[in-house]
Formats: structure tokens, sequence, C-alpha cells
């Protein structure tokens, strides 16, 4: 008789859902890790935190931020984002391609299990700082995303591991799960290897919930598309597709995009992959309050299509195209006091002059007659008038006679002295991964469940495609690791 019940592989936030909930099932758990303490827990510890959710009202805000206090409930229009607004935002996002399934079923337990994770220990606190505009003297919430987990992903992982050590879950750090083992066509257990050594580990069911393939260039050239290999990781090093390698070789079903990916604007002197120190700080998110222009001088994108959290993730596809996967984002003083914390960290790659044709000569890389005769262009097409900049809601000051307009807060850029921020190519995640049921159970090519094996996380293809509406991987690795869980824990060879 083995040891475990269930091996889960990860020890990110999908994972760690599913190892406290096979706990809470009554399975003995173990938790394979590749990463050491400090760097384990994958992408979850670089995450922001937002966390996308359904909620009517306020009332079921109470339930996940139960620590609001009345002043900020007086003074904030936190709105509702329902089921259908869920459905939709990521129908539309991903083009109506996502199975629609999954996609309920992440919607339809989305608040649960935010009330889950706060019964593990997690904390959650109203998004002020990047969710909430001041509208005439009140906080006014957008995207619907109200919330967000106290400490970010690294206070998520915290609550989790204390909750894991509690449980008495053994957590295996430095273990690489190489391959799974098979009993006749059923997973037994995992091959490891950990300093030097292979071994293996067995049990009834196994949860594979270790990330994507961000983080492995060949990879990433090879399903994503030339260049891909030179984007910048934003997260952990550690998602190689070895989980995906695994279960495709015993004949586990690909889904979804292969070749697409979450990415966006990434300091464009970050490290090959992500710094914790650094976090998400290498990430530049106040473009639709500007321009962005590449090496030619050119805009290349409609900074204004959509709220910032239904375009950004698909920006770092754009940047990838333009020469030198380089593009500087450039505002003016009206945007200046709005630009996102991101923008005031020391690790910045910024220029600042007090006219246009000053910042032109310090764009390095950049045609300065022609990024000149841009900035001219754009100013001459934009609205009149001067309302107060809002970025919760699509305003509708759409440039005028551009070839690329801008859709949305289309204001000029002629108010020195200007500040300019150097990007490139971030890539966050993988979207394509393994087909997997509602229940959480990886199939086979005939799209039967294949005996004993779970998958939960960014490892899951189908959901996402071409884009996606922020803060929901975290939600999604939650759900279905939850319901990965449960599911293994009552599995029975
Ligand atoms: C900078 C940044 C900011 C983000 N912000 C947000 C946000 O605000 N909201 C949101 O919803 N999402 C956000 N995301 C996305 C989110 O972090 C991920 O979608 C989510 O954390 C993925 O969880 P996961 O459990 O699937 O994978 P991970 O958290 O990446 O965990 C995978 C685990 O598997 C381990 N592993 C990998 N290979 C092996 C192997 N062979 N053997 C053993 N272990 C292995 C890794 O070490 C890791 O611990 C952000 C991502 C980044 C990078």
């Amino acid at each position: 008789m083995s040891e475990y019940d269930v091996i889960v592989v990860g020890a990110g936030n999908a994972a760690m859902a599913a190892a406290l909930t096979a706990r809470q099932h009554g399975a003995r758990v173990i938790v394979l890790e590749a990463a050491d303490p400090d760097n384990a827990g994958g992408n979850t510890r670089y995450a922001a935190g937002q966390t996308r959710t359904t909620y009517r009202g306020v009332e079921d805000l109470l339930e996940i931020v139960p620590d609001l206090t009345r002043d900020e409930i007086a003074s904030s229009d936190f709105g509702q984002y329902l089921r259908e607004d869920f459905l939709e935002d990521v129908g539309r996002l991903t083009q109506y391609r996502c199975n629609p399934e999954l996609v309920e079923t992440l919607v339809d337990n989305s608040h649960a299990t935010l009330k889950w994770m706060r019964e593990q220990g997690v904390r959650f606190q109203a998004s002020y700082g990047r969710q909430a505009v001041n509208v005439d003297g009140r906080y006014k919430f957008w995207g619907g995303l109200p919330c967000e987990i106290w400490g970010g992903g690294p206070g998520l992982l915290e609550a989790y591991y204390r909750g894991a050590a509690q449980a008495g879950i053994e957590i295996r750090h430095r273990t690489h799960a190489l391959d799974l083992i098979l009993d006749s066509r059923r997973v037994a257990g995992v091959r490891c290897a950990s300093r030097g050594e292979t071994f293996d580990v067995r049990a009834k069911a196994v949860v594979l919930a270790c990330g994507g393939f961000e983080a492995n260039a060949e990879m990433r050239a090879r399903y994503l598309g030339p260049n891909w290999d030179l984007a910048k990781v934003r997260g952990t090093k550690f998602n190689t597709g070895q989980g995906l390698k695994m279960a495709l070789q015993i004949g586990a079903s690909a889904a979804g995009h292969w070749s697409g990916a979450h990415s966006t604007c990434w300091d464009l002197n970050s490290p090959e992959t992500g710094d914790l120190r650094v976090g998400d700080g290498y990430q530049k998110f106040s473009y639709p309050i500007g321009i962005m222009i590449n090496a030619r001088g050119e805009r290349f994108v409609d900074e204004g299509a959509d709220l910032q959290v239904y375009t950004y993730s698909r920006i770092g596809r754009e940047i990838l195209a333009q020469p030198g996967m380089l593009a500087w984002q450039v505002f003016d003083q009206r945007a200046v006091p709005l630009l996102l914390r991101e923008y005031r960290i020391r690790e910045v790659t910024k220029v600042t002059a007090p006219t246009l044709e000053a910042l032109a000569e310090k764009l390095e890389g950049v045609d300065a007659k022609a990024f000149l005769k841009t900035m001219e262009a754009y100013n001459a097409a934009v609205p009149p008038g001067e309302p107060q900049i809002n970025i919760s809601v699509r305003d509708g000051r759409a440039t005028n006679g551009l070839a690329l307009p801008k859709s949305n807060w289309a204001y000029r850029i002629d108010r020195g002295p200007f500040e300019a921020y150097a990007v490139t190519t971030g890539i966050t995640f993988t979207f394509g991964g393994l087909r997997i049921t509602p229940r959480a159970q990886v199939v086979d090519a005939a799209w039967e469940p294949i005996q004993g094996l779970y998958a939960a996380g960014e490892i899951v293809g189908g959901i996402f495609f071409n884009g996606y509406p922020g803060g929901t991987g975290l939600v999604s690795g939650a759900v279905f690791g939850r319901i990965a869980g449960r599911e293994a824990a009552s599995h029975r060879p």
C-alpha cells in the first residue's frame, strides 16, 4: 500500500487549493515542489493578488472583505458584477472559443471559492489603489475587480502554507516531477528527481498543478512562434512545461490556445525571469492615459481600445511584433499624477524632458523626427475639451481621422515636463494546456478520463484564448484546484 492517497505536483495557488481540499476530504497528501522554500509557489508568489468574482452588491463583497468600514461603504460605489458579466467578459475576450462548461464552472464557483480561501486564512482588501477612481468625492470601482489579496501572492502562499503545516501536509521542496508512473492505464505515482537522485512516489491519484511552459524558451519558440524565446518571463523560472510533457507522454489530450499566451508591457531592462524583490513592479499598465510608440516613432496599438484590465494581456504580443521588441510609453503632466505605483519604482527605464523635442532626443532607438510627426498628428486628432480623466469608464473620447485610432481617453499630450518609459514583452503564462472535464479529470485522446489524473491552474488548456480578463488566473486555479483536490481524494483505483 502506498504511503499517500494524493500527490500534488507544484506548490502554487492551484496546487495548495488542491492539497488543502484533498486533506479536508480525508486524504493523505504530499506536495512535490521543484523550487527551494524561498522560491516555492511559482507565479503565485509574483502575483499582485487581484481576484475576479461575481457579486451582486456590497453584501456579497462583505463575505470576502468583512472589515470594510462604514465610511468606506458610504463613500464607495462598488457596483456589481453578475454571472452574466463574468461569462460575457471571458467569452468576448476569448472570441467565444473558451470551453463553456469550464468557464461556467469557474464563474459559478468564483465567489464561494474566495470565501473558502478566507476560511483558510487568506485575507482580502478592497482594491482602492488600482481599481477605484475618485469621481466627485466618491470611489467608483471598475473592471469587475473590487477586491485583492492582502499581501498579494506572497500573502496568499503564507496563509496556504500555514494551513498545510497545521493539516500535516508534507511539502517536499527541490523535488522535480519528471514522469508519471502508470499501473496498466491508471496513474499510480510520480517519478522525481532531487539533489541528483531519482526516486518514485506512489499514490492513488495525482494532481498536476505545476504551471505552463512560459519559462521554457525552447517551448515558447516552438509553440508561440519566432521571437517568443526573447520575451522576458514575468514570474517564476520553474514553470518549464514539464507537467505538460509528462501528461502528453501518457496520452493526455492537449486543449486550448497552444500558440497563445498572456503577455504584457514589462520594463525593457528587466531580468530574464521575475525578481521577487520587484515582483510585478516591472509592469507598466497606465498606457490607456498616454500613447505607445515603436522604434519607427509610430503608434502601433489602440491604447484606449477598452478598460486596461481587458487589453493588457494582449499587448505583449503587439510589442513582440515591433522592431527590436521595444516600445516607449509617453505621458504628459495631465497623466503623470495618475500613473500607477509601478511607475515610481527604482528599477525603471525612464526619461524625462521639458519639451517633446527634447524628449525625442532621449528616446533611445527611436526615429526622433517620425516621433515628433506622430505626436503632432495625434494631438491634432484629439477631441476638444478637458474633462477629468476617468479610467473607470470607456469615456468615448476617441481621436478623429487617425488611421490607427485611440478609442477612449484621447487627451492632448502637450503639457511638459514629459515622461517616457521603455517596455518590452513580458510573458505571464501560456494558454495551451491539458484538456480536463469540469471535474478536473485529465482526459485522453478519446476524451475519456485518465484514471487517477487531475489538473488545475495554468496547466489547464481551453479556458483562455487570445485575451484574458485581469484577475482571473488565481480564481481559476483555486476553483479547479479545489475540485481536483476533492475528486482526487475520493478517487478509488
Ligand atoms: C507578475 C505577475 C502578476 C500576476 N498578477 C495576477 C493577479 O493579480 N491576479 C491573478 O489572478 N493572476 C495574476 N497572475 C497570474 C497568476 O499568478 C497565475 O495564473 C497563477 O498564480 C498560476 O497558478 P498555478 O498554481 O497554476 O501555477 P504556479 O503558481 O506558477 O505554481 C506552479 C508550481 O509548480 C512548480 N513546478 C513547476 N514544474 C514542476 C515540476 N516539474 N515538479 C515540481 N514542481 C514543479 C513551480 O515551482 C510552482 O510552485 C500574475 C502573474 C505574474 C507572473
